[in-house]
């Protein structure tokens, strides 16, 4: 199913940047307005035709060109947009896609800030959404209605890890010409949803993308005409709305996406370690390498290999007070930080049911699966993972689960 000849990480090593003086890193464009020699290309490039001149910072910037640039190849789509954060990119691309009276077919387990923004933000402005199980091709087509404009979904779903079918979803989104919005947050590298056959994929570049927990960040990854009309001045969502990237903040993020491969590999192999372990020690483990995560084949038909299933697992305590005192112990003895977040070079861990996933009310959260002594963990780079299982288990004792 996947394309196996697509090697994303060799798309982001393969594009050249200089700075102006001959730099190995292309200079950061430290303003936030640009002149131009006529009147007449400042009109035009604000008419969007004066390619390779930039008017303000808001609207784009050479340092964010870059960046985008090179997350559009490891995606595999013709360019990108970045934003000042995941939802300053998620919120527009699903307000470009539709108006009033518009309709959209959501997974049901997402991220508590793009839920809450579908379930109370969007109906204030007459758009709705049906929420459903993204694992069931069948409810999500049952959803569609005439009105129905956008599918979206999270590759692997925060925070109960669930794997969306791709190229299923794409299949039903062509048959009803919808468009296909896939957040690839949690599986950057190690799945290609345009690849697959989505129409969009976005990112928050705050967690693995950039990885080291200093920066806020988001991307759309798309075709040129959506990104074109995403920086419309006239009725561009990123444009109009505002949330646009800093230069220094683009260049940053940029050297950090270098090192991403070996970083997804190492959080991967880390991952895998552990759920193998704490699931044979008999705690209830989700991890979507496990052959008991019912996703795990689709995983496997979709994934880019060598970058293996991720660096989130999640684990149950039983109930919240076990989780909290757990995650406490583990905080205590230096395991890692409870926080919320993925991708940082240390272990951080979460209960969603009272965090990032909190703005899903309980009788959902309940339906769905997502018990309160649910943790969620973004597994680190730790050299010697060995020693950080011992420790664990030994945490997961004092505090009575194991
Ligand atoms: N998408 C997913 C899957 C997330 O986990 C998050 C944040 O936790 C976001 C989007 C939002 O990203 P940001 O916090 O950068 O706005």
């Amino acid at each position: 199913m996947a394309d196996k000849t697509f090697k994303p990480a060799n798309s982001i090593q393969d594009l050249q940047y200089f700075g102006e003086f001959g730099g190995v890193n292309p200079s950061i464009s430290d303003s936030s307005t640009y002149t131009f020699l006529s009147a007449k290309t400042m009109f035009d490039t604000f008419e969007g035709n004066a390619d390779g001149c930039y008017l303000y910072s808001r609207h784009s910037t050479p340092s964010n060109l870059y960046l985008g640039e090179a997350l559009a190849a490891m995606e595999g789509t013709e360019t990108a947009n970045v934003a000042a954060s995941g939802m300053g990119a998620i919120t527009p691309t699903i307000l470009q896609f539709c108006q009033a009276g518009d309709h959209i077919v959501s997974s049901r387990t997402i991220y508590g800030g793009t839920y809450a923004f579908l379930k109370n933000f969007t109906p204030r402005m007459e758009i709705h959404t049906s929420f459903v199980d993204i694992t069931k091709l069948e409810a999500v087509e049952a959803a569609i209605t005439p009105e129905t404009k956008v599918i979206f979904c999270e590759c692997v779903s925060n925070p109960l890890l669930e794997i969306a079918d791709i190229a299923g979803l794409a299949k039903i989104a062509k048959k009803h010409n919808l468009q296909l919005l896939v957040d690839n947050t949690f599986s950057p590298l190690t799945i290609s949803p345009a690849k697959l056959g989505a129409d969009v994929v976005m990112h928050s570049l705050t967690k693995f993308i950039n990885g080291s927990s200093d920066t806020m960040g988001g991307v759309v990854c798309g075709s040129q005409e959506l990104i074109d009309s995403l920086r419309n001045v006239n009725d561009g969502a990123c444009m109009l709305l505002g949330a646009s990237m800093d230069s220094l903040r683009a260049a940053s993020i940029l050297k950090n996406l270098r090192t991403l491969h070996i970083r997804i590999q190492q959080h991967s192999k880390n991952a895998l370690f552990l759920a193998e372990k704490i699931e044979a020690d008999g705690l209830r483990t989700v991890y979507p390498g496990l052959k008991s995560h019912p996703g795990h084949s689709l995983y496997n038909s979709m994934m880019n290999e060598q970058y293996g299933y991720g660096g989130i697992l999640t684990i149950d305590a039983g109930n919240l007070d076990k989780a909290n005192e757990l995650m406490e112990l583990m905080q205590e003895r230096n395991l890692g930080y409870l926080a919320v977040s993925l991708g940082f070079y240390k272990t951080l861990f979460s209960a969603p049911g009272t965090s990032t996933s909190s703005e899903i009310p309980e009788d959902e959260q309940t339906e769905m699966g997502l018990t309160d002594g649910l943790i969620r963990f973004s597994i680190g780079l730790d050299a010697d993972i060995d020693r950080t299982y011992k420790m664990m288990r030994e945490c997961m004792e004092k505090v009575g689960i194991l």
